[in-house]
C-alpha cells in the first residue's frame, strides 16, 4: 500500500525533510502544506540583502513548488493546516485564496511548523512601522519602510538585531539598539567579548541602551515615534522587534510531549511522543550535549539536520541525531566571532562548576609581515576538564576553531585530550603550538 506522508510547513526543516524522503521512498505520495506562498527562505541573509550586499532577494531561496513537484511531491502552497488528529490521523486544511476547507489523513506526519517572532504584548504594540524579522516578507517590509526612515530602533540584541542594527547604520541611519540585559549577544558571548563588539558598534555611531526593558510605544497618526523603556525613551520612526522565536506548535498541543514553551521534544530518531508523528526544526526541542538537557536552540543548523533526520528514520529507527552544542558565528564590522556551547556566564547560571582558558595573543608568528590578535575562550567543567563551551574573536577568521571545538564537545573530550590533539603548523596560518593546544595546556584541574 503506499505510504502517505503529511509535512506540515516548508522552510528549512520541511524541504530538507521532503527533499530526502521523495529520494529514500520514492513510491510514497508526499503532501507538503505551506501557509506561506514560497518555500526554503534563508532568513540569515535579511540583515545582508536590507544592507544592499545581498541585491537578489532571488538568490534567498533554493528551493521551489515546482522543484518539489519534479521530485513527484505535491505542494500545496497559501495553505494553512487548521487541526490535526496524531490518533484519526487525520487534518484539516484551508486554502487561504478561497477559503475552502478540506481534510486529508496521513499514515506519517512530518510537524516542520518552525517558529515566530515573540510579540510583547505592551501599549502601542499594534503602531504601524512596529516590524518583525522572520520571512521574506517582512525582509521586503524592512527595505521598504527604512527607506523612509531616519531612526530606527532595534529591539533585541541577539545576532539578528546585531546584524540588522549593522546594515541600518550603512544605510546611514541614526540606530538604538535596545535591549533587557545588561550587553549585547548576552546568549552567545561572555564580557570579555562582548566589551569589543560593543566598543565597534559605539565607535560607528550606533546608540546601545542596554540594560533596561521597552514598557511601550508612543505614536503619531497611528505610527510609531518612541519607545519608551524602564530607563528612558527613543525617538524612532522604525522598530524591528528581534526578541526570540516561540515554536509554533499549537497543533499539537496536549497530544505530544513538549517544553514549557510549547517545543516539541522528539527522540535521537525525531520521534515525537505519539506513533508515526515526526518533527524537526525551530518547532522542537534540541537534546545540548553540554548540559545533557533538552533545550531550544532554534537554528538552521539544527532544522536541516533533524529535517534529514526525520526522512532517514521514518520507517524505523536508523541514524540517530548527535544533538547540539548551538554552534554560531556572526561577523560584525571587522570582527569574526563565533561561539559553541556555554559561556561562563550560561554555565554558572546553570550551577555548573566551571573554570576557562582565556588566551589572547597573536595568530601567528610575528616574524609575518602582518598578524592580527585574536582572543579565545574555552569554559570546562572544573572537576572532569570537560569542555562546555568556547568562543572567538579575531579580525582574521578563525571561526572554524569553534567548529573543532564544537567537536570537542559532542565528543565529551577534556581540556588534557585538547592539549595533545593533532594540528598542523605553518607560519601563514598559526603557531607551533596551535591555539586551542594552548588552552588545553594552561587548564588547571581541581
Ligand atoms: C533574521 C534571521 C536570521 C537567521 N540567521 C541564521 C543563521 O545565520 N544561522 C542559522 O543557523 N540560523 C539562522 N536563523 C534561524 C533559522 O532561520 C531558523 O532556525 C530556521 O528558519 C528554522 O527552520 P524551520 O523550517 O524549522 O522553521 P521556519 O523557518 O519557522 O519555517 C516553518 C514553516 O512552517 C510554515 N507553517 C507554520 N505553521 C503552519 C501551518 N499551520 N500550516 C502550514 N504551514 C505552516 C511557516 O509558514 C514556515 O514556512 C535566522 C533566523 C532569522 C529570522
Amino acid at each position: 500500500m503506499t505510504m502517505k506522508i503529511a509535512v506540515v510547513g516548508c522552510t528549512h526543516a520541511g524541504t530538507a525533510a521532503v527533499t530526502q524522503m521523495a529520494k529514500l521512498y520514492p513510491d510514497a505520495q508526499i503532501t507538503v502544506y505551506e501557509r506561506n506562498d514560497n518555500i526554503s527562505f534563508l532568513s540569515c541573509g535579511i540583515a545582508l540583502h536590507v544592507g544592499g550586499v545581498v541585491k537578489d532577494a532571488e538568490q534567498l531561496f533554493y528551493a521551489s513548488p515546482e522543484q518539489l513537484a519534479a521530485l513527484g511531491v505535491k505542494t500545496y502552497m497559501l495553505h494553512d493546516v487548521l487541526a490535526v488528529d496524531t490518533d484519526a490521523k487525520t487534518i484539516r486544511v484551508r486554502n487561504l485564496v478561497t477559503g475552502d476547507e478540506f481534510a486529508d489523513t496521513f499514515d506519517k506526519l512530518v510537524m516542520t511548523t518552525g517558529s515566530w517572532p515573540i510579540i510583547p504584548q505592551m501599549e502601542g504594540i499594534k503602531l504601524e512601522n512596529i516590524v518583525l524579522c522572520k520571512n521574506y516578507n517582512h525582509s521586503q517590509m524592512i527595505i521598504e519602510k527604512a527607506k523612509l526612515a531616519n531612526r530606527i530602533a532595534v529591539i533585541g540584541a541577539g545576532y539578528i538585531g546585531i546584524e540588522l542594527v549593522e546594515a541600518f547604520e550603512q544605510l546611514g541611519k541614526q540606530v538604538t539598539l535596545i535591549d533587557n540585559m545588561e550587553r549585547i549577544l548576552y546568549k552567545y558571548l561572555d564580557r570579555e567579548f562582548t566589551d569589543v563588539t560593543e566598543q565597534a558598534l559605539i565607535e560607528k555611531g550606533i546608540t546601545i541602551a542596554a540594560g533596561q526593558t521597552v514598557t511601550s510605544f508612543g505614536g503619531t497618526d497611528g505610527r510609531v515615534s518612541t519607545v519608551f523603556t524602564t530607563h528612558g525613551e527613543y525617538e524612532a520612526d522604525l522598530v524591528v522587534l528581534c526578541i526570540g522565536f516561540r515554536p509554533n506548535t499549537e497543533l499539537l498541543k496536549g497530544q505530544v510531549d513538549m517544553l514549557p514553551n510549547g517545543a516539541i521534544i522528539v527522540d535521537d530518531y525525531m520521534r515525537t511522543s505519539k506513533p508515526d508523528v515526526f518533527a524537526a526544526g525551530d518547532s522542537c526541542a534540541v537534546h545540548y550535549n553540554p548540559t545533557g538537557q533538552n533545550a531550544y536552540i532554534p537554528l538552521a543548523t539544527n532544522a536541516v539536520r533533524m529535517g534529514t533526520l526525520v526522512a532517514k528514520n521514518l520507517n524505523r529507527p536508523t541514524v540517530k541525531y548527535l544533538g547540539t552544542q548551538g554552534t554560531s558565528g556572526i561577523k560584525i564590522y571587522d570582527y569574526n566571532i563565533a561561539s559553541t556551547g556555554l559561556t561562563e556566564t550560561a554555565a554558572l547560571a546553570a550551577g555548573m562548576n566551571v573554570k576557562n582558558v582565556t588566551i589572547t595573543e597573536n595568530y601567528r608568528p610575528e616574524f609575518m609581515p602582518t598578524y592580527e590578535k585574536v582572543t579565545l575562550k574555552v569554559v570546562y567543567e572544573a572537576d572532569s576538564g570537560r569542555i562546555v563551551g568556547a568562543q572567538v574573536l579575531s579580525k582574521v577568521d578563525l571561526t572554524q576553531s569553534i567548529n573543532t571545538l564544537s567537536v570537542c564537545i559532542q565528543n565529551g573530550m577534556t581540556m588534557d585530550e585538547l592539549s595533545y590533539v593533532d594540528f598542523f603548523f605553518q607560519p601563514h596560518y598559526n603557531k607551533p603550538w596551535n591555539l586551542l593546544n594552548q588552552a588545553g595546556l594552561q587548564a588547571v584541574l581541581i
